[in-house]
C-alpha cells in the first residue's frame, strides 16, 4: 500500500483507489492534504494493465467465443482493481518516465 512521502502515513486500499479516479496525476493525501504523485517506477509497473483490453480480444478470438473473451476481461479487470493499490508508490513531485 502506498505511503505518503510528506507525512509518512500509509494510505488504505480504499483511499488509494478513490484517489486514483481523480483527474490528472495529482492525488491529495487523506492525512496531511499535501499533493502526491504516482512515482515513475510505479507508473511503469502499472502500465501492464493496459494489456487487459488486447488480451481480452486475443483470448476471445483464440477461443472463438466473445463470451470467453469478455469473461477473461472481466476477471482481469477485477484483479487489476484489487491489485492496483498494492502497486502504487508515491512521490512528492511528478517524476518523468524517461
Ligand atoms: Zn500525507
Amino acid at each position: 500500500m502506498p505511503t505518503c512521502q510528506q507525512c509518512g502515513r500509509q494510505w488504505t486500499w480504499q483511499q488509494t483507489l478513490r484517489r486514483t479516479f481523480t483527474l490528472g496525476n495529482k492525488m491529495k493525501c487523506p492525512h496531511c492534504n499535501q499533493n502526491q504523485y504516482i512515482s515513475a517506477t510505479a507508473r511503469k509497473r502499472l502500465a501492464i494493465f493496459n494489456f487487459i483490453g488486447p488480451f481480452m480480444i486475443i483470448s476471445g478470438i483464440a477461443s472463438n467465443s466473445m463470451i470467453v473473451g469478455l469473461g477473461i476481461g472481466v476477471v482481469l479487470f477485477a484483479l487489476a482493481i484489487i491489485m492496483y493499490p498494492y502497486l502504487v508508490r508515491l512521490a512528492n513531485h511528478e517524476e518523468s518516465l524517461w
